[in-house]
């Protein structure tokens, strides 16, 4: 056994001799404080020092006699002197602590007892006075470790959070921290040595009566008395505080009870937090209760710990189909053996075990329950606590019918929405704060040419064209801004590149706060609208031009129909004036006449115009040789040619070239070509009518070489009521309306009619178009009879107007016939069967008996089935030829009869007319 420097220490310190602990080769290990006193050495500076340098004798004496000490476990006695203050002799008693081992030197144990007997003695004295001094040290020590060990009880108690009293055996108190000295109201001063039962009084917290003072007990009882609950401390000044304490003896190291403590604590906070608590508890409990959901708790096994009201009731309204599913019951089991077949209680069972074995936080299954009364839907829902306490699970059953209805009748209206959506002839788009599109319908997809996966999240601008990108993103940026929903007339690209024109009706989408979130457009494709609208506008234009010339037509009209009327009153004037002068009443006639014609072809043209305005225009068609017809016309307007100084070169075609045609409708048209040409050319000017065939048509062209049309208005000369400006002054009498009845009547014909001129100045040609009959056989022409030689006969001439009556009856006695008039009905049947004339002219409207009566009673009278029966009427549409042809006349004429017409048609009477080559 080795001895360490500090055991040494503990024991040699307090002894009066010197002592040193030495190794086995003389290493100064230690020294007492009697060395360091006794030889005035410094313990510290010693410390590991030779011996031999602190003593006088030589080393290997030294040495020696420490080997001898190393190896006794006796005293080895020897003797030296010691350097150190003065040189001190000495006995020395050493032996070995510890013997030399292979690994560690040995160690040895070295008294030194000064010599001088006298010196000795005092020092003797000198030690015990030491001694004595050491052991009032030693005692003070002591006695500041208990005073320090007191303070730091004092203090432990004082700090600590708890009430300690502690008392005597007697129970009377010997100590009281600040904590029960301010709950108990005593001072530590006031208390001490007091009675506990005076100082701490404690009554039960619901009673109110004294509860046993725990102290008491516990010195009885001489062990640990537990903690008292609800008790309360009356303070001194009568403050009470509810407390929970214990008491236990002290006792001494013989297990002796030397008194008691008592400890304490203010529980108000925790009271409180009990209190709170308990009444969360019962809110939980008031609150599932309130519940319409059926409530229960399981355990991690199933078992039902709880349940809420909801589900009481439930379970004994409808006895869970005979199942028992109150606290205590196994919910899971019950689920699994249930034979309940409204609801899916398998599948409640197997989700339970889930949840249960923590495989899934949340089980939530709808199923129905329907009664025979009614259709009910439940949501079933289990959920695990997350708290860190045993498992718990929570099950639900929430009636869910009212809600499944009003989700059907949301999907049901949505479905409604969606056919409309998908129906409406507009195209319907939505889009999000971004404008990207979210919702689109077949329509717009269609008017794009894109399909609804290629629209949706495509931004609206990215479809638009980019002339309506500016004003489509500032009409929906005020939109966004809280704008009023807005109209914009826009443009889009389809995908093809192409443009749609549309309307689009644009509303914003706001939450409930009025947000933008969004946008809905209505888009209406208006590319027909548009066309439509630009062909209203060009028929409004047109229909005002058409009106404009209207206007201008009826001023000419009213000139044109003015015109001849001055000189026929000048003309009666001068007949009144002058008398019987022949040549004069010649002259004057003839200026009648020219006045009337001109005043009839005017009425005659207006009436031609009307009738095929209506579509009541009637051709005559029959097969005729063109020259013939060119003949007719050229006749009649030779007239005005030659009045002109005009030079009309006509070139016709070897062979005759047969057409079929109306031959006076057809003779109308050139007469009304070669008029014009005559009037639109100066005086002397050069007019051709040519006719060339061209394969199965024949081109009868009328050319001037006047003043021409310019050539933007080529296209409108044959438009009713045109009239070039510049060349009204040479109108001589129109109304525009010739061309437009050449025109209606050559296509009436199957032909066309074409305007050529290349401009003011250069002369014109007009180019009429007809089919040609192939196969052309000899004409019967009416030309020839009209040269047959005239022969007399006896004429009846009927009409209301008795100047018109003489008039007509003097013109023919002036050629030669024998002639009687008559004024009405009756008296034609008369004058017919007294006069028996050849020819009967009768007008139709006719007092007594109109035209068509008397007609057939003349038929009916001996000679009246052998005479020529004439209508004049001032209708000559087809169905009034029709029905004086059913009344037995046998001509019609238009009035005014034109003269020349009527000597034709009497010089043809025989050939033609004749009685006996009528079928009736
Ligand atoms: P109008 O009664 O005015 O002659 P038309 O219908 O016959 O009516 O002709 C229409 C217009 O065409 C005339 O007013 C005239 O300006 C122009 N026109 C017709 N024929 C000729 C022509 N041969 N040379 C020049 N202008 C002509």
């Amino acid at each position: 056994m080795t001895v360490a420097p500090e055991s040494f220490l503990l024991f040699a310190g307090p002894l009066p001799e010197p002592m040193l602990l030495l190794s086995g080769s003389g290493l100064v290990l230690a020294l007492n404080q009697a060395c360091e006193e006794r030889f005035g050495v410094d313990a510290l500076k010693c410390r590991g020092k030779r011996l031999a340098c602190m003593v006088v004798e030589p080393p290997d004496e030294i040495a020696r006699y420490l080997l001898l000490s190393s190896r006794s476990r006796q005293v080895v006695l020897g003797g030296m002197t010691v350097r150190g203050r003065d040189e001190i002799a000495c006995r020395a008693q050493g032996s070995a602590v510890s013997p030399k081992t292979a690994g560690s030197d040995a160690v040895i144990m070295l008294r030194l007892v000064p010599k001088q007997t006298a010196a000795g003695q005092f020092l003797a004295l000198n030690l015990r006075i030491e001694e004595l001094a050491r052991e009032i040290r030693r005692r003070k020590h002591a006695e500041q470790l208990a005073i320090e060990h007191a303070e730091r009880l004092q203090t432990t108690l004082a700090s600590i959070g708890d009430g300690v009293i502690t008392t005597d055996t007697d129970g009377r108190i010997t100590s009281i921290n600040w904590v029960a000295e301010s709950l108990t109201g005593w001072t530590a001063e006031q208390a001490s040595g007091l009675p506990l039962t005076r100082v701490f009084i404690v009554v039960n917290e619901t009673t109110l009566q004294p509860v046993e003072n725990p102290v008491q007990r516990a010195l009885k009882l001489g062990n640990v008395v537990g903690l008292a609950n609800h008790t309360m401390l009356i303070a001194r000044d009568g403050a009470v505080w509810p407390i929970d304490h214990s008491a236990a003896p002290i006792r001494k190291a013989d297990g002796g009870i030397i008194g008691c403590v008592l400890v304490f604590r203010d529980v108000t906070e925790r009271r409180r937090s009990e209190q709170q608590l308990d009444e969360a508890v019962r809110f939980y409990h008031s609150s599932i209760d309130a519940l319409t959901s059926h409530i229960a708790v399981l355990d991690e096994n199933g078992v039902i710990l709880e349940v809420n009201h909801g589900w009481r009731d439930f379970a004994e309204r409808y006895d869970f189909a005979g199942f028992d599913c109150a606290v205590g019951v196994n919910y899971v089991t019950v689920c699994e053996t249930s034979s309940n077949e409204c609801a899916d209680d398998r599948s409640i069972a197997a989700g339970l075990r889930d949840v249960l074995a923590g495989r899934m936080p949340l089980f939530e299954l709808e199923y129905p329950c329907h009664s025979p009364k009614e259709e009910r839907w439940f949501l079933m829902r289990a959920s695990r606590f997350k708290s860190p306490g045993p498992v718990r699970v929570v099950v639900s059953h929430d009636d869910v019918t009212q809600r499944r209805a009003a989700q059907e009748r949301l999907r049901a209206s949505n479905m409604r929405l969606f056919s409309v959506l998908q129906l409406s002839p507009a195209g319907i788009v939505q889009a999000d704060v971004a404008g990207r599109m979210t919702l689109v319908n077949d329509r717009w997809c269609q008017m794009l040419g894109y399909s609804e996966a290629e629209l949706l999240g495509k931004n609206i601008i990215e479809v638009t064209h980019p002339t309506s990108v500016t004003p489509t993103l500032d009409a929906v940026g005020r939109l966004a801004a809280g704008g009023a929903d807005f109209q914009i007339l826009k443009t889009y690209s389809r995908k093809d590149g192409s443009v749609l024109s549309a309307q689009s009706n644009v509303a914003a989408v706001r939450s409930p706060q009025g947000e933008y979130e969004g946008l809905i457009a209505v888009v209406l494709d208006i590319t027909e609208r548009l066309r439509i609208e630009e062909e209203l506008r060009r028929i409004a234009s047109e229909l005002s031009d058409a009106d404009r010339r209207k206007d201008e037509f009826l001023a000419t009209l009213a000139h044109e129909l003015r015109n001849p009327l001055a000189p026929i009153r000048n003309g009666l004037e001068l007949l009144r004036l002058a008398g019987g002068n022949l040549n004069t009443v010649e002259g004057v006639r003839k200026l009648i006449e020219r006045q009337l014609n001109q005043m009839v072809r005017l009425v005659d043209d207006l009436m031609d115009v009307s009738r095929i305005s209506t579509g009541r225009l009637q051709l005559r068609k029959e097969r005729v040789v063109l020259a013939s017809v060119v003949q007719s016309a050229v006749e009649t307007s030779r007239p005005l040619i030659e009045a002109m100084g005009h030079v009309l070169t006509i070139e016709l075609p070897g062979q005759a070239l047969d057409i079929e045609v109306d031959p006076v409708r057809l003779a109308q048209v050139l007469l009304n070509l070669l008029n014009n040409a005559a009037k639109y050319s100066e005086r002397n000017g050069r007019i051709w009518l040519t006719a060339v065939q061209h394969g199965s048509e024949v081109a009868v062209a009328v050319r001037d070489a006047g003043i021409g049309i310019p050539t933007d208005q080529l296209d409108r000369v044959f438009d009713m009521f045109a009239q070039v400006e510049r060349a009204l002054d040479k109108s001589q009498g129109g109304l525009g309306i010739g061309l437009c009845l050449v025109k209606r009547i050559v296509e009436l014909h199957g032909g066309r009619v074409e305007a050529h001129s290349q401009g003011v100045g250069t002369g014109s040609e007009f180019i009429v178009w007809l089919p040609l009959l192939v196969d052309a056989s000899v004409l019967h022409g009416r030309a020839e009879r009209l040269q047959e030689a005239d022969t007399p006969q006896r004429i009846l001439v009927v009409d209301d107007s008795r100047d018109i009556a003489d008039s007509l009856a003097s013109m023919l006695r002036l050629l030669g016939n024998e002639t009687c008039t008559a004024y009405d009905g009756e008296e034609a049947i008369a004058a017919a069967d007294a006069f028996r004339p050849d020819v009967v002219i009768l007008d139709i409207g006719l007092p007594k008996l109109n035209g068509y009566e008397a007609c057939l009673r003349i038929r009916d009278l001996d000679q009246g089935k052998s005479m020529v029966i004439i209508a004049q009427s001032g209708w000559g549409q087809e169905t009034d030829r029709r029905r004086t042809s059913e009344a037995g006349f046998d001509h019609h004429l238009v009035k005014p009869v034109d003269p020349e017409a009527l000597m034709r048609l009497l010089r043809s009477k025989h050939s033609d007319l004749a009685p006996e080559s009528r079928s009736s």
